[in-house]
């Protein structure tokens, strides 16, 4: 699977279902590959002015990533988890790049608009990244690298 696929898909903002503060900027609907039940809003870039750590990684049943919960820093509430370390399997699957997910039943997603505000806005319109409230984030990789 090309990450060509993946450009064709509508961009989203993901927002809490619990206090309704806007989570991330950049959502995109994807489904868990070891179950295409579950519907789940991943996202490339780090949400850490919206939500935070909780309890410490674990791993799931279907297979080996490290994962580690993350909750909205308004309400507290646990709203999905990201990806620390993937495996092996996983990486060479189902990479959009995204290892930030939130559950759709936490979280409200509403497609973005692209500049004309009449065109759905798809992810490949968007620029790689886009800095548009987090200034001066240089510790962007420190868990990009992990294998
Ligand atoms: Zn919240
Ligand atoms: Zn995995």
């Amino acid at each position: 699977m090309s990450t060509s696929t993946f450009k064709n898909r509508c961009v989203t903002l993901v927002c809490c279902k619990f206090c309704d503060s806007l989570l991330c900027t950049r959502g995109m609907k994807a489904v868990l590959l070891s179950d295409t039940k579950v519907e789940l809003f991943s996202t490339d870039i780090p949400p850490h002015s919206t939500v935070d750590f909780v309890a410490s990684c674990y791993c799931t049943e279907s297979c080996k990533c490290r994962l580690k919960d993350i909750a909205c820093l308004k309400c507290g509430n646990v709203v999905g988890y990201h990806v620390v370390a993937p495996c092996k399997p996983c990486l060479l699957s189902c990479n959009n790049g995204h290892f930030w997910m939130f559950h759709s039943d936490s979280v409200s997603a509403v497609n973005r608009l692209d500049p004309s505000g009449l065109n759905l806005l798809l992810w490949g319109d968007l620029p790689e990244t886009e800095s548009s409230e987090d200034e001066g984030t240089g510790d962007l990789s420190e868990e990009e690298y992990i294998r």
